[in-house]
C-alpha cells in the first residue's frame, strides 16, 4: 500500500516531539506539557504505526521505555527486566482487556478460565530498583532507560520508609515509587521562589530532580516516601499479585494499603471510578490503577510482548489535557450579534468525555494562539470546566494547514451581512440586530414536529445550545457528542444521552420532512409534500426550474419563485449538502405504487376537530401515505373533508360547497 507523504511527514514529526518531551520530562526533569498531552502524542503515534506497520521502527518512541540515565551518577545494569504497561483510557478498552486475556487464556490452556483483577493505585512518581543481599540494601537504582539506571543508593538511604535493613535476611530485587507529598512539595517550590530558583512543575519531576541530586544532604531535607509494589527477584514465589503485596508488609516494606481483589471487569471499573472522586485527598499524586491479573499461574500464561506484560495494563484516570486535530473554524452569531469563532475539532475524549467543539472567543485569541484549521492543538477541559484550546503544537505543522481569513461580512448575521467591531472592544457584530432571533427560530423549526421531529430539542436547549456556540449550521446538531453538551447549564448525563438518542434517531427523515426543515419562504408541509411527490429525490429537486413548477398543481407562481430562489443560493445548497451528509433519506411512503391507493390518488382531504383515536399528524400522515394529498382550505376542489369532534368552519364550508364529509368511523373504513 503507498501510504501517502502526509502521513510519513505526521509519523517523523511525531517521533520527534515524542523524544524531546521525553528529554525534557526523564533527563532534565522539566516537563513542558502534561502527561495526559503527552500520552495523547504517543497514542497518535501508535495508530499511525498500527495503521501502517511498514513505518513502524525499532527505535521509535513508542517501542522504549522510560529514558537514559545522567552521566554524573554510576550506572547500574539492571538484573530484571524493567516493563512498561500498555495503557487503557476508557471503560470499553477495559472490557477489552477483560475478553483479550480471557481468550489467550482459553488458547493456552485449552479450557475457559475465569481470573479474578488486582487493583493498585497508579501512583505517579519515580520508579526505583532496589536489591538486597541476606536482607541488607545494597544497590538501589532508577529505571533509566529500562536496561540500565542510575545508582542512587546514597540518596534512597535518605528515605525513612525504606528499609536498609529486612525483617528476613533474604536475597531479592524489589520494585516500587518514590514520591514526594503535595504538601512537602507546596513548601519546597515556596522556598525556591523566595530564593529565585526555577519551580518545579509538579511533585513527580520534584521527586524526579530530588533523587537525582548529588547531595543527599537537599534529599534528606526534602523528605521523600516510598511505596513498593513488586517482587522482581525472590526464592519465595506467591502464588497471587495480592498475596504477594501482602508478602512486601511481612518483610518491612510500605505497601500501599489500598488495593483490592477484584473478581471481574465490572468491580475493577467501580474500584477506578471511585478512585477518581477520592484520588485529590491523598497527599501522593495518583494518575490511574495497575491492573494486574490476580493468579500467578495465570500471569505466567500469558507473558509478556516487547514492551509489557500480557498479564496487566495501566488504567488511567480520565485526561484533562489532549491532543486533537481542528477540522474547521466557523463562525457563530450570539444572542446580541457578537461572533464568535468555533474550532470543531475531530472528536476526542477528554475528562471522561468526547468533545468536539473549543470556542475560540474573539479574533485576536485566534492571532495570540495562531491557530490554524489542519492544526495539532492541545485541549484542556478539567472537571465540568468548558473545553480550552491552550496552545498548538507547532513542530506538527505540515504546511499545508490554512489561517482562518476573519471575514468583512457573514451570511448569517442576515440583511446584507454587514459586521463591526466596536471601539475598544475584541468583539466583532453584525450590524443587523435580528439574526440570533431568526437563526433561533430556524432552529425551532429545523427540530420541529413536522420537520426532523427531535424529541428533546425543544425552545429551551436550542436556546442553550446557540448561546454555548455549540451549533451554527444545521449539520451541527447531528455532529454533537456528549462532552459537548454536559457542559450545559443543568444538563445531567441522563438528559444528555436522551437528547442524543433522539438526535441518532432523526437521522432518518423523509423526504418532505427534509424538506420542511430547510426553512425555504412560503414552503409549508403541503408544498413539502407535493414537492417530494413530484421530484422523488432531493438531488432532483435541487436541479429545480420553473418549468417544472409551473406544472405542479397547488404551486402558483410566489411560491415556485420562493423555491427556485432557495435552490439558486450557493450557501444554502452548502448547508444542505452538509446536512445531506449525516441524514439517511427514507423512502417516502407515500409515494410510489406499492403503497398507493386507488381511493386516494389524486384526491384532496381537509381534517377538521379532533379524532379520539389519531392525531392530526398521524392522519395526514395515512393519507399522503395512501397518494392523497391534504389541504388545509375547503374549496370545490376538495373531495373530502374528514370531520372529527367539534369540527370547525371547515365543515360548515364543506356543507355549504356539498364537499362529502366522512367521521371518524368512515375516515377509518376508508383507509
Ligand atoms: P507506565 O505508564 O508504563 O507505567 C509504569 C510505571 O508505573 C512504573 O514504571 C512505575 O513507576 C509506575 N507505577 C506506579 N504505581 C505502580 C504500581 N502500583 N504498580 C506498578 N507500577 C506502578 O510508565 P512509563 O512508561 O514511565 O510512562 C511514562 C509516564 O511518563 C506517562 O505517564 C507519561 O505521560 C509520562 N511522560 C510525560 C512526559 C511529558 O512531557 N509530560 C514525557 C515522557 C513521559
Amino acid at each position: 500500500m503507498e501510504i501517502p507523504d502526509k502521513i510519513k511527514k505526521r509519523v517523523e514529526n511525531l517521533r520527534e516531539i515524542i523524544e524531546k518531551h521525553n528529554y525534557l520530562y526523564y533527563v532534565m526533569d522539566t516537563p513542558e506539557i502534561e502527561d495526559t498531552a503527552y500520552d495523547s502524542l504517543v497514542l497518535d503515534l501508535q495508530k499511525l504505526e498500527k495503521e501502517y506497520p511498514s513505518l513502524k521502527t525499532e527505535t521509535s518512541p513508542t517501542q522504549r521505555v522510560g529514558g537514559e540515565p545522567l552521566k554524573e551518577f554510576k550506572k547500574v545494569r539492571h538484573q530484571v527486566s524493567q516493563w512498561s504497561f500498555n495503557d487503557a483510557f476508557s471503560e470499553e478498552d477495559m472490557r477489552d482487556f477483560d475478553e483479550r486475556v480471557k481468550r489467550m487464556l482459553e488458547k493456552e490452556s485449552n479450557r475457559k478460565i475465569k481470573p479474578t483483577y488486582a487493583c493498585e493505585l497508579k501512583i505517579d512518581g519515580l520508579k526505583i530498583v532496589l536489591s538486597y543481599k541476606k536482607g541488607e540494601l545494597i544497590i538501589a537504582a532508577t529505571r533509566g532507560d529500562g536496561v540500565v539506571g542510575e545508582d542512587v543508593t546514597n540518596n534512597i538511604k535518605t528515605i525513612t520508609s525504606v528499609p536498609l535493613k529486612l525483617l528476613k535476611p533474604i536475597d531479592i530485587v524489589v520494585e516500587g515509587e518514590v514520591w514526594l507529598g503535595k504538601n512537602n512539595f507546596e513548601k519546597i517550590n515556596k522556598e525556591r521562589k523566595k530564593k529565585e530558583e526555577i519551580l518545579f512543575a509538579n511533585p513527580r519531576n520534584a521527586a524526579a530532580g530530588t533523587l537525582r541530586q548529588l547531595d543527599s544532604k537537599i534529599v534528606a531535607e526534602r523528605k521523600l516516601d516510598s511505596f513498593i509494589y513488586d517482587l522482581a527477584q525472590s526464592e519465595e514465589t506467591p502464588t497471587s499479585q495480592i498475596e504477594e503485596l501482602q508478602y512486601l508488609q511481612t518483610l518491612g516494606f510500605k505497601v500501599n494499603k489500598n488495593f483490592k481483589l477484584c473478581r471481574d471487569i465490572e468491580e475493577v471499573i467501580s474500584y477506578w471510578k471511585s478512585w477518581q472522586n477520592k484520588k485529590n485527598k491523598e497527599d501522593y499524586l495518583i494518575d490511574g490503577v495497575v491492573v494486574k491479573i490476580n493468579e500467578t499461574k495465570y500471569q505466567n500464561l500469558l507473558g509478556y510482548t516487547g514492551k509489557a506484560p500480557r498479564f496487566a495494563i495501566a488504567f488511567k484516570f480520565p485526561a484533562e489535557q489532549v491532543t486533537t486535530v481542528v477540522e474547521d473554524i466557523v463562525l457563530q452569531v450570539g444572542r446580541t450579534g457578537v461572533l464568535t469563532p468555533v474550532a470543531h475539532l475531530r472528536p476526542v475524549l477528554v475528562a471522561g468525555s468526547t468533545v468536539s467543539r473549543a470556542t475560540l472567543h474573539n479574533e485576536d485569541e485566534i492571532k495570540r494562539l495562531d491557530v490554524r484549521i489542519g492544526d495539532t492543538v492541545i485541549l484542556q477541559k478539567a472537571g465540568d470546566i468548558i473545553p480550552d484550546i491552550v496552545s498548538v503544537v507547532k513542530d506538527l505543522r505540515t504546511g499545508k494547514e490554512k489561517q482562518f481569513i476573519w471575514p468583512m461580512k457573514v451570511a448569517d448575521c442576515g440583511g446584507d451581512g454587514s459586521i463591526e467591531r466596536m471601539a475598544g472592544e475584541a468583539a466583532w457584530r453584525c450590524k443587523n440586530k435580528n439574526s440570533f432571533i431568526q437563526k433561533k427560530r430556524k432552529f425551532y423549526h429545523f427540530a420541529g414536529k413536522q420537520a426532523f421531529d427531535i424529541d428533546g430539542l425543544g425552545p429551551k436547549i436550542i436556546g442553550a445550545l446557540l448561546d454555548a456556540e455549540l451549533i451554527s449550521r444545521y449539520d451541527d446538531v447531528f455532529t454533537l457528542k456528549k462532552g459537548d453538551l454536559l457542559v450545559l447549564p443543568r444538563f445531567a448525563e441522563k438528559s444528555v444521552d436522551n437528547l442524543l438518542n433522539s438526535i441518532e434517531k432523526a437521522k432518518n427523515v423523509n423526504l418532505p420532512r427534509l424538506i420542511i426543515s430547510l426553512s425555504i419562504s412560503n414552503v409549508g408541509e403541503e408544498t413539502a409534500y407535493l414537492l417530494a411527490d413530484n421530484f422523488q429525490t432531493i438531488e432532483k429537486l435541487k436541479k429545480v426550474k420553473t418549468e417544472d413548477l409551473e406544472k405542479i398543481e397547488g404551486i402558483g407562481p410566489i411560491v415556485a419563485r420562493s423555491i427556485i430562489d432557495w435552490f439558486k443560493g450557493k450557501e444554502n445548497i452548502k448547508i444542505l449538502d452538509k446536512l445531506l451528509k449525516h441524514v439517511k433519506i427514507q423512502d417516502s411512503p407515500f409515494s410510489g405504487p406499492s403503497t398507493s391507493n386507488v381511493k386516494f390518488v389524486g384526491k384532496t382531504f381537509v381534517l377538521t376537530g379532533t379524532l379520539p383515536s389519531m392525531s392530526r399528524d398521524e392522519a395526514k400522515e395515512k393519507i399522503r401515505s395512501l397518494g392523497g394529498n391534504v389541504s388545509s382550505f375547503v374549496s370545490k376542489e376538495t373531495d373530502f373533508v374528514v370531520a372529527g369532534e367539534s369540527p370547525g368552519s371547515k365543515y360548515e364550508k364543506a356543507l355549504e360547497l356539498g364537499v362529502r364529509v366522512l367521521d371518524e368511523q368512515e375516515f377509518k373504513k376508508f383507509i
